[in-house]
């Protein structure tokens, strides 16, 4: 059996730091010099090549040029590679993930981003870890095929579909959670896979790089006391395609005519709103309450259990394609990448 060869791409963030021993300053660890750096690689039963950012970015700067890099780089090297780890800043890791899950259409190997919350170099470090488990996952096989085949993050002992997963802690070790959706795999003394919930793609299908993203978009999160002329600023920009409005509870928002009315006249005129919880977990359910009636009625699009970070890549995405309304509006509420249930 021949091992699986895994291709390890930097982006950047806190993962790949080190600090300077004399100045104390943290700085970009040299990712040609990794297995140095790192022995315990070596004893891994993959082969690994890396692949680093000219300049790697907090993830603060990630933007959809970025994700396009990361898309190409995993579509070139296709072939030649079993797995990809993709070591990124973990702020906006979530988003990343929901996007590249779009841009990688019909993806039949793993891509697994990870990060760290302390830098590599750092005594008590989870980079060690997280790096080392998610090659590992990456590199899982089953007859010759990967187990996992769908974009992941893996994160303090956890694999999570990646366009499920939200950034909950900004101190935890356990940074990330998948609150609409079970883990994939959890490493314990063993690494444990839940073979059910993995993604389970038409293997005969080639892989489609789809880097086109519209970020004409806006996200509206609902308070009480929220404003007309705030409301009516956003709604009728003259630039804005799509808006996610982030409303309470199963999707719940004011009932006030001139809120009703000014989402109405936007979806006339073509923008196409996605409603999307304010809550962690759980569900839109359009129509459960009197307070989303009028929501379902106008013709606003159920984000259903999406997270915020996957609608925003869904709907740049869906925006690139250019579909009718209506069709727009079925395509989103279907799942396309296991991002909603
Ligand atoms: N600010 C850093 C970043 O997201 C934090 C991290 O790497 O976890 O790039």
């Amino acid at each position: 059996m021949q091992k699986p060869n895994i291709l390890l791409i930097y982006t950047g963030g806190t993962i790949g730091m080190i600090k300077d021993a004399d100045s104390g300053a943290l700085k970009a660890f040299d990712f040609d010099n990794l297995l140095d750096k790192i022995p315990e690689l070596r004893l891994l039963d993959c082969n690994i090549e890396t692949k680093s950012f000219k300049s790697p970015i907090d993830s603060s700067n990630m933007n959809p040029e970025y994700w396009a890099v990361i898309a190409k780089i995993i579509s070139n090297q296709y072939n030649t590679f079993d797995g990809f780890v993709v070591l990124h800043g973990s702020d906006t890791m979530s988003y990343s993930a929901s996007a590249l899950s779009f841009m990688l259409e019909n993806l039949s190997k793993p891509v697994i981003f990870t990060g760290s919350q302390l830098p590599i170099g750092d005594l008590r470090t989870d980079a060690k870890e997280n790096l080392i488990t998610s090659i590992q996952m990456a590199s899982l096989q089953n007859k010759g095929e990967p187990v996992i085949k769908e974009v992941c993050l893996y994160f303090e002992y956890k694999l999570y579909r990646g366009n499920r997963t939200t950034k909950i802690n900004a101190e935890h070790f356990e940074a990330f959670d998948s609150l609409n959706y079970p883990h994939l795999a959890e490493s314990g003394v063993h690494l444990n896979v839940n073979t059910e919930y993995l993604l389970k793609p038409n293997l005969g299908k080639e892989l489609i790089l789809r880097t086109a993203m519209d970020t004409n978009i806006g996200i509206l999160k609902l308070f009480p006391g929220i404003s007309k002329p705030i409301v009516e600023a956003v709604l009728r920009s003259q630039l804005i395609k799509g808006l996610i409005i982030e409303t309470y509870g199963s999707g719940n928002a004011t009932t006030e005519s001139w809120f009703v009315d000014l989402l109405e006249e936007a979806i006339n005129k073509g923008l196409h709103i996605v409603n999307v919880t304010q809550c962690a977990g759980g569900s839109v359910a359009m129509g459960q309450y009197e307070t989303s009636s009028q929501l379902k009625r106008i013709g606003v699009i159920s984000g259903k259990d999406i997270t915020t970070e996957a609608a925003v890549a869904k709907l740049m995405y869906l925006l690139s394609k250019n579909l009718e309304t209506k069709d727009f509006k079925t395509t989103f509420e279907t799942p396309l990448r296991g991002e909603m249930t």
